[in-house]
């Protein structure tokens, strides 16, 4: 008989490696897929799939997930999470594989009820329908909760042997990792920097002043201390790694300050406006360069270097 061959949305986090695991058991061959963007990589899931020998395909999609994050369909969640848009997204391209692949369905280690935003019954439903995938999405820990799918009904795959959890409660999960002797795993969602409130903050404010922004801006976001003027922006590093990261991503119209007699943070402005920089911006940014360095904050011979990026 035909091997039956699974593709799963492999995050390297517990569910979805307890959720290959439970396929796999029932003899179905199972290759995970994975995501990289500018928000999250694939650590995780190359670890995960590596420890379990799972073959493993990674996506890098980006430019395709920034702009998705930029306008949600369905919105954000606590943070500037999309997850629903960012599943589908996902989906779509797992479709894709499992067609091009001859996958006979997609599964995922969704959760109905797990996470109030993203995998309530109504979401679950949903994000199967955007990505047309229906019928061909299989979650094996809520299966026994939700409609026959069609792998189900072909009998490639074992309903009985399937799970009924439901909610946020994580008792049958860490259990099953007990049973099949998973000690190490990354927490839920852990890594996704658009689930952090605070990054969210910074994003948000970053789409409201410059929709038009790219990786190299969310490169930024993810460094040093962020002022605003108006359109323009002055990032400072806290430290000699993101002194050298501020500088590595420095382009063509930044401006870098630093001082020359003392040792400080390395400070960036990016003209978002691309109009002159207002004289009032560099004696702000030198006086924060100033106030971060605990050797130059109080000193009144402090000199500068200026330098714009050509
Ligand atoms: S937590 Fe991050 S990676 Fe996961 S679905 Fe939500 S937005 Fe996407």
């Amino acid at each position: 008989m035909k091997k039956v061959k699974a593709l799963i949305l492999f995050s390297g986090g517990l569910d979805s490696i307890l959720a290959a695991k439970i396929l796999m058991e029932q003899g179905i061959e199972v290759k995970g897929i994975t995501f990289e963007s500018y928000f999250f990589n694939s650590e995780n899931a190359k670890k995960g799939a590596k420890e379990m020998k799972l073959p493993l395909k990674i996506i890098n999609f980006s430019e395709e997930h920034l702009k998705m994050v930029k306008n949600p369909k369905y919105g954000y969640g606590k943070a500037m999470n999309p997850c629903i848009d960012c599943h589908i997204l996902m989906l779509k391209k797992a479709k894709e594989i499992m067609k091009k692949e001859k996958f006979n369905f997609v599964a995922t280690g969704e959760v109905l009820g797990e996470r109030p935003f993203s995998q309530n019954k109504k979401a679950l439903e949903l994000i199967e329908k955007e990505s047309s995938l229906k019928g061909y999405l299989l979650r094996p820990f809520s299966a026994k909760l939700l409609k026959l799918t069609i792998p189900e009904k072909l009998n490639q795959v074992n309903r009985q042997k399937l799970l009924d959890i439901s909610g946020r409660s994580r008792k049958r999960q860490i259990a099953l990792a007990k049973k099949y002797k998973i000690k190490e795993y990354p927490t839920p969602a852990g890594g996704c920097l658009l689930t952090d409130l605070e990054f969210g903050k910074r994003l948000k404010e970053l789409f409201q002043k410059y929709l038009k922004c790219k990786g190299n801006d969310i490169g930024l976001l993810k460094l040093g201390r962020h002022f605003w003027e108006d359109k323009i922006k002055i990032i400072v590093g806290r430290n000699e790694r993101e002194n050298k990261e501020i500088k590595k991503l420095a382009k063509k119209g930044d401006v870098l300050i630093e001082m020359k007699n003392y040792p400080g943070p390395s400070t960036l402005i990016r003209n978002y406006k691309k109009t002159k920089i207002p004289k009032k911006v560099f004696e702000r940014a030198k006086k924060i360069t100033q106030y971060y360095s605990t050797k130059a904050r109080a000193k009144k011979d402090v000199n500068f270097e200026v330098k714009e990026k050509l």
